[in-house]
């Protein structure tokens, strides 16, 4: 890969285009989705706190109303049970009589004003007669008498302040012995309560607490056996409107609803704006709870219905979590105590919604601690990121220049390689001074590598010199004869074959000289093959030296054998060079004991000359050239024969 092609390769477009991550959002990816991660688990497990706390508060607070409820309610049977206790026991003991109703009527005026609670108190004997006081603050003040003498009508006198009859203000037919009061207890033979009923007088739900007395059986009490006779029943009718009042004052909040039921479904008291009886043709009726014009009484009413069956199958307390219309309730539902012998059930209707305004202002206040939290760490995290991804982008800018740079020419010379600033961040920091050393480290090898350059273009030079000047070497010694150093056989077959072709063309003569040293065999018998070759040189020497045309060429054609061209030389200029050469040799004197014709070395030497023809081969002249040699041999050697001649041998010296 070149290095144009690498920087494309590290360009932006080129890696966005190849869709490679980005490291911002490598880094802002994880972060996100950790911090959304914390603050969701953050949020949910404040919210599933939050439930369990609205529901361990909306528990303990129930219970609290509940036990508050049942508290007041046995306060006021306390109060009038205690009233019933004592008298009996003041009768018993003798000091309270039933006989002397005026003093009975100012003893129960009197407790009257002690109690709120038992604002009529009354006694009905066996034998019919009745006795009632009733403080009435709401209307007016009565004594009710019935004796012997009035039955079976009851005078009602109106009482003044003090307690005093004013007037008689009314009789009216009445038996106390047929009341649901007098009969209840009759029939328990113990303190008990008459069912609940709606009073005459002013409209509200009253019930009788009532307690039989016996007659004393005298000083002798001793028999137990013996059964008292009932001299009349106590009772002290108690106001069921004061539990309303109570219920009304101490409601939770305005949705909350606490209400008293009796087991068969009937309301005793309810902190709705309603009464607990309703009017109908035949009197006053009692309020099932089922069928409250209050939404909630109704629907938590009819509720448990569904889930229990009734209200007579709850017996021990219990609290349940209902959806009555559109909303989440708790329910407490706790049974009187046994003890006070009412068969009532204590209901408390709280709405989820009532703690759940403070939960979830809490919630709020938590998932929006929890957003701040977020929106801090995201800023914290984008601009952590963006700081290192730009230590970053200076380093992979750093690469990408020096890479550019590391493209031009002097970057091994002059230019100074591009050098990273110092990171504040430690791992950055080695990293840059790694590239900073990296990249001094390229400039140095650059720079070799262009001394080494320069160096080997140098040894190149140099060396294509000495090979043209081998290869010239070559070339001549590949046409010299190595002994000799005249042109060997090949060098004398190229030129004489270029002269052919060219004086073929000029029509002009060619002429050539083959010479034969004679007896040459006789003389390396003689003398030793080193004198041959010595002598050899001596001789090519010689006919070397015999030609002067820088055209001509002398070649040793063969072993002792000598050719020599002679361009543009007619057959007499070649044996007169024929001659010269003969005579040189002869000059040398080398002497050759062996010769049978002389005492020196000798020569026999053929003269040819031919006007080349085109068509022709310079063989041709070699040939007939050979043939005169071989007859200047025959003849007697040391001679020198021409072509057509019969030879000549002119005497030497
Ligand atoms: P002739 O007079 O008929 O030419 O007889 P000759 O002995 O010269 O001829 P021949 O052809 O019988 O022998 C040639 C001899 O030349 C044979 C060889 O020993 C000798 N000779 C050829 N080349 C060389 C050489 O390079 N050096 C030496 N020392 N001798 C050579
Ligand atoms: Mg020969
Ligand atoms: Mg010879």
């Amino acid at each position: 890969m070149s290095v144009r092609h690498w920087i494309t390769f590290l360009s932006k477009e080129q890696l966005s285009q190849e869709k490679r991550l980005s490291l911002r959002l490598i880094l802002s990816i994880p972060f996100l989705v950790q911090i959304v991660v914390a603050v969701s688990l953050t949020g949910y497990f404040s919210w599933l706190n939050g439930q369990k706390t609205v529901r361990n508060i909306a528990q303990r607070l129930s219970q609290e109303v509940a036990k508050n409820i049942e508290n007041q309610v046995s306060s006021y049977t306390e109060i009038s049970s205690q009233f019933l206790l004592t008298t009996q026991a003041a009768y018993e003991s003798g000091n309270l009589g039933f006989a002397d109703q005026e003093s009975l009527a100012r003893y129960f005026w009197k407790q009257t004003q002690v109690s709120e609670a038992i604002p009529f108190i009354y006694f009905g004997s066996a034998e019919g007669d009745y006795i009632g006081v009733w403080s009435n603050p709401e209307d007016v003040n009565t004594l009710q008498l019935q004796t012997q003498s009035t039955a079976p009508y009851r005078e009602i006198y109106r009482l003044d302040e003090q307690g005093q009859v004013a007037e008689l203000l009314r009789r009216e037919e009445y038996d106390p012995r047929m009341r649901p009061w007098y009969k209840a207890a009759e029939q328990a033979g113990k303190q008990t309560w008459s069912p609940i009923y709606v009073w005459a007088t002013s409209p509200r739900l009253g019930i009788d607490h009532a307690i039989p007395i016996y007659e004393k059986s005298g000083l002798d009490d001793t028999d137990e056996n013996s059964p008292d006779s009932l001299l009349g029943v106590l009772s002290v009718a108690v106001t069921l409107s004061d539990i309303s009042v109570f219920l009304q004052q101490a409601d939770v909040s305005y949705a909350t609803r606490l209400f008293v039921v009796e087991k068969s479904g009937a309301i005793v008291a309810s902190s709705a704006a309603e009464a607990p009886f309703i009017n109908t043709e035949m009197g006053e009726q009692r309020l099932l709870a089922t069928q409250s014009s209050d939404f909630l009484i109704r629907e938590t009413s009819r509720t448990l219905h569904n889930q229990l069956g009734s209200f007579a199958e709850v017996v021990a307390s219990q609290q349940h979590f209902w959806e009555i219309g559109e909303e989440d309730y708790f329910v407490q539902i706790v049974p009187f105590d046994e003890q006070i012998g009412l068969d009532w059930l204590i209901l408390v209707v709280i709405p989820r919604s009532d703690f759940t305004t403070y939960i979830q202002a809490n919630t709020y206040i938590t998932v929006l601690l929890c957003l701040v939290a977020l929106l801090i760490t995201l800023s914290i995290g984008f601009t952590i990121s963006q700081w290192i991804i730009t230590l970053i982008a200076r380093l992979s800018k750093a690469s990408q220049a020096i890479a550019e740079q590391a493209t031009s020419q002097d970057f091994g010379q002059g230019e100074q390689p591009i050098y990273m600033k110092s990171q504040s961040v430690r791992e950055l920091e080695i990293l840059a001074r790694t590239f900073n050393y990296m990249a001094a480290q390229l400039k140095q090898s650059f720079a070799q590598i262009a001394n080494v350059n320069a160096e080997l273009e140098e040894r190149v030079v140099t060396r294509t010199l000495e090979l043209e000047a081998a290869n010239r070497e070559l070339k001549r010694s590949a046409s010299i004869d190595g002994l000799t150093q005249i042109s060997n056989r090949r060098h004398f077959d190229e030129f004489f074959q270029q002269t052919w072709r060219s004086l073929a063309r000029e029509k002009l003569p060619v002429s050539l000289i083959l010479c034969d040293v004679d007896y040459f065999k006789l003389y390396n018998d003689t003398y030793g093959h080193q004198a041959g070759d010595d002598c050899l040189k001596k001789v090519a020497q010689a006919i070397q030296t015999s030609v002067q045309r820088p055209s001509d060429l002398v070649a040793r054609y063969g072993g002792e054998e000598f050719g020599v061209i002679l361009p543009q030389t007619d057959l007499a200029g070649a044996v007169h060079v024929a001659e010269k050469i003969r005579a040189k040799i002869g000059d040398l004197k080398i002497p050759h004991a062996a010769s049978a014709v002389s005492e020196f070395v000798t020569v026999s030497i053929g003269v040819g000359c031919a006007v080349p023809n085109p068509n022709s081969a310079f063989e041709i002249l070699v040939e007939s050239t050979d043939r005169v040699l071989y007859r200047a041999k025959a003849q007697g050697r040391d001679q020198i024969v021409r072509c057509a001649d019969a030879g000549v041998r002119p005497k030497l010296g």
